[in-house]
């Protein structure tokens, strides 16, 4: 299927508050802040990750020519705390979160950038910006052998943050004798002995974390980024001093052309946060949810909002996602494609294009498949036989469900067996028992013996499954969140 690769895609600045249409040319460069690695990623620090892959995903769909870099920052205070505590070299700290990072990306279904650049690969460019900051009077350095960043130099300091200089935080405790005002920020430390350091024009030493992306976005991205994103926790003040960085040591040189930030996830279930820990390991969410109950719980929200974490929602997340599993696998053995179905397959593409263009509405895109799916299940409710004539809808949910990352493959075949005079609907290996009571209880609840139905349903429950009535019969389903195996 061909695309017009001339439409623009829209997304909503930060710095500006305005829109900024990007891909024209048909390119899109996005940088997005890599972890510190110095332990494991929790769930909240995966969106940015898997919100931008999808994003990568669908412009390559229509055809963009995507440069994708986010990268890994390999050293800061953190990680050498964290080598002291264990007395162990910061490398191998580096080298063990790294892994982590990549594992627990791949259990969600994250891909890989086109390039993950690491920080301490790059400390040749990171010392040319300094001594152009140097040169062009925004930085000094100190007797110590630090080098600032000073503030008061860039006027335009504190419009990505909407902050006036005056009524700013300090954001560097320490050793502030150096330092000509408390705004000024680190761009090259001295080194103390037996910590990691480079050679430099102002003697050994290791970067700021800030010139670190601002050295690895001109290095990578050397037309400007088209995008680039991180949390809104890091908005002040590491992207304020990127952008402070870049713009002042190369003016006319376009850094970035749209800044996206991302909500936070709250944690709002106590309860949950008190059994997994306030920091949720993605290894333990996947196991309990699934990747695609998460995956459809975080693309349902914008991006640039907030996004609540609890056991319950996770739950309907999974039970949504497990209702478009059962009604994909109903029509996708379908041959033809009726009216009705051609008309959806085209208005589904034609909303999931529009909401993904603006920028990258993911729940909206998300909300066109399941009206689309509401749609198509009330025609079959009132016709059985029509869910053969679904082709084309069910190619078009496959097309937009594994651009937004799904694992639609993974998901069995739905298969029906006739157990006692009743039609049960399931997938995965059932055992004769459960189909029985499935059949027993929808017999009770025909007889209105509720009582016996009720308790039949709670054998089924202690055994791990749940029942959903639909208008075409019951549907066994486990409890703990899937159709997976
Ligand atoms: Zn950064």
């Amino acid at each position: 299927m061909g695309y017009i690769t001339n439409m623009t895609i829209k997304v909503r600045d930060t710095l500006t508050g305005g829109t900024v249409e990007l891909g024209e040319n048909g390119r899109v460069g996005i940088y997005v802040c890599g972890p510190t690695v110095y332990n494991h990623i929790h769930i909240g620090n995966s969106r940015v990750h898997l919100f931008w892959d999808v994003a990568v995903r669908y412009l390559r769909s229509r055809d963009y020519e995507v440069k994708f870099v986010w990268n890994i920052t390999d050293i800061e205070d953190k990680i050498i705390n964290k080598a002291n505590e264990e007395g162990v070299s910061w490398r191998e700290i580096v080298e063990r979160y790294t892994d982590s990072f990549h594992e627990r990306l791949a259990l969600l279904g994250v891909g890989m950038p086109d390039v993950e650049p690491r920080a301490t690969e790059h400390i040749p460019e990171m010392i040319r910006i300094i001594e152009e900051l140097i040169e062009k009077g925004h930085a000094y350095p100190s007797e110590n052998g630090d080098v600032y960043y000073a503030v008061e130099s860039f006027p335009e300091y504190g419009a990505l943050s909407n902050q006036k200089p005056s009524e700013m935080r300090e954001t560097e405790k320490g050793e502030t004798g150096h330092k000509k005002s408390h705004l000024d920020f680190t761009l090259w430390k001295a080194s103390k002995p037996d910590e990691p350091s480079w050679e430099s024009p102002w003697g050994d030493g290791r970067p700021g974390w800030h010139i670190e992306c601002s050295a690895m976005v001109g290095k990578h991205l050397p037309d400007g980024a088209d995008i680039h994103g991180g949390g809104t926790d890091i908005r002040f003040p590491h992207h304020e001093n990127e952008l402070a960085q870049s713009k002042g040591a190369y003016p006319e040189h376009e850094f970035v052309r749209a800044w996206c930030h991302h909500g936070m996830v709250r944690m709002t279930d106590e309860k949950m946060a008190k059994s997994i820990g306030n920091v949720v390991d993605i290894k333990d969410v996947v196991e309990r949810f699934g990747a695609d109950a998460i995956r459809m719980w975080l693309l349902q929200s914008h991006y640039g909002g907030p996004v609540d974490f609890s056991e319950k929602i996770l739950d309907e997340k999974g039970r949504s996602w497990e209702r478009l599993v059962r009604f994909y696998g109903q029509i996708s053995p379908s041959k033809i494609s009726s009216e009705d179905s051609a008309r959806l397959a085209t208005g589904l593409l034609e909303k999931f294009d529009e909401a993904m263009r603006d920028d990258f509405n993911t729940p909206e895109a998300i909300a066109a498949v399941f009206e689309a799916v509401a749609e198509a299940g009330r025609a079959i409710s009132a016709n059985p036989e029509a869910a053969g004539e679904f082709a084309s809808l069910a190619d078009a949910i496959e097309e937009v469900l594994t651009i937004l990352g799904f694992e639609l493959s993974a998901a069995p075949e739905e298969k029906a067996a006739e157990v006692d005079g009743v039609s049960v609907r399931y997938s995965g290996d059932v055992g004769e028992g459960a189909l029985r009571l499935v059949a027993g209880r929808e017999k009770a609840r025909k007889e209105r013996d509720f009582a016996a139905a009720d308790g039949l349903r709670d054998e089924l429950h202690s055994g791990g499954w749940a029942v959903e009535d639909t208008p075409e019969g019951p549907v066994l389903v486990r409890r703990d969140g899937g159709l997976r195996e």
